[in-house]
């Protein structure tokens, strides 16, 4: 049986099915710079991770019985998948674990703008029992999301989940992505069936000219931003937008510049560019509602997460 170091922790679920096969896992957090000599001095035969910990060419080069890699999660920028190739080491990601949580963290952002609780939250704790007026007027130009259109950008598995969410809560919905032309989106109503609505995706362009609310579910982008200032001039006068996908999908300068502006009304941001360190104007900023990265931190995706990984790291094992 094997070693497994889960250097990120891992959910009790995963937990449970790797010792009920016999193998033993150490879920005691290794500092970075101590990683490797680890894994070589415990002959440690599976890494599991989440986004916290780095495994490079070190890591991967520490010792011979290292055969598997596993990210708890989507994004696999914090594994050297190149080295790990090279030697023979099996990387594992668990891709839909996650896709209803994130899809749901960009509804709760949405409805956060359309509410402003974004800002009660953070001025009731301080002035609610002094300035209570003041902030129902701040607040008092509300908006409902139904009848409203959400334009998607990137319909993979997120992007549909999110679909299924917007229709079911009766916004119109309109998607782009260059990879998929059409989708049959299922909503499931619980206890009376599933209901299946069909969604064509079209030209970047014409989303953003008649959406009200987009909402970006694009991998790390290579070169340059997804939504720049160009994109956002396209958006009509108001518009929100929404990125829990990864920092760098929208251009965070120019998110700013077209909020000052009054052109963009606001912004729902889960990723930044300078993660662990966010720029601070777009976390004090009044109309950007922000979260810490929390897109797949639930109960029931770790779960899921955990159970995907395990069954993955233990059959690359035995492989
Ligand atoms: P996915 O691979 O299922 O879907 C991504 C889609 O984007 C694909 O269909 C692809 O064709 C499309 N795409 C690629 N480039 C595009 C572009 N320039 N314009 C439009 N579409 C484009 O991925 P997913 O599981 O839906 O994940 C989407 C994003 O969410 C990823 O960036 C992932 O890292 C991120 N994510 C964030 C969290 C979080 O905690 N906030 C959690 C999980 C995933």
């Amino acid at each position: 049986m094997s070693l497994i170091l889960a250097n990120d922790g891992i959910d009790p679920s995963g937990l449970k099915l790797f010792q009920e096969a016999g193998h033993t896992v150490i879920t005691d957090k290794v500092p970075q710079d101590a990683l490797a000599d680890y894994l070589r001095e415990h002959q440690v035969a599976a890494l599991l991770v989440r986004s916290a910990t780095k495994v490079t060419a070190k890591e991967l080069g520490a010792w011979p019985g290292l055969k598997v890699v596993g990210r708890g999660g989507v994004g696999l920028d914090n594994v050297d998948q190149a080295t790990a190739k090279q030697r023979g080491i099996a990387v594992i990601n668990t891709p839909a674990a996650s896709s209803e949580s994130v899809a749901e963290l960009a509804m709760a952002h949405m409805y956060a703008l359309a509410r402003f609780l974004h800002t009660t939250n953070r001025h009731m704790p301080s002035v609610g029992t002094t300035e209570f007026d003041r902030l129902k007027k701040e607040a008092s130009k509300g908006i409902e999301l139904r009848g409203r259109t959400l334009g998607i950008i990137g319909f993979g598995r997120i992007g549909q989940a999110l679909a299924a969410l917007a229709l079911g809560n009766g916004m119109k919905v309109l998607a782009h992505d260059p990879f998929v032309q059409h989708v049959r989106v299922e909503l499931h109503i619980e206890g009376y069936g599933t209901a299946y609505v069909k969604v064509d995706t079209i030209p970047v362009a014409e989303l953003l000219r008649q959406s009200d609310i987009i909402s970006l579910h694009v991998p790390k982008p290579k070169d340059g931003p997804v939504i720049g200032a160009l994109e956002m001039a396209l958006m009509p006068k108001g518009a929100l937008v929404i990125n829990t996908a990864r920092g760098g999908v929208v251009d965070e300068a120019a998110l700013i510049a077209a909020m000052e502006e009054g052109h963009i009304g606001g912004a729902g941001l889960d990723v930044f560019v300078g993660e662990p360190n966010p720029d601070e104007r777009l976390l004090n900023h009044p109309r950007i509602s922000v979260s810490p990265h929390i897109g797949a931190s639930t109960n029931e995706a770790q779960g899921r997460i955990g159970i995907e990984l395990a069954e993955k790291v233990m059959a690359a094992l035995a492989s």
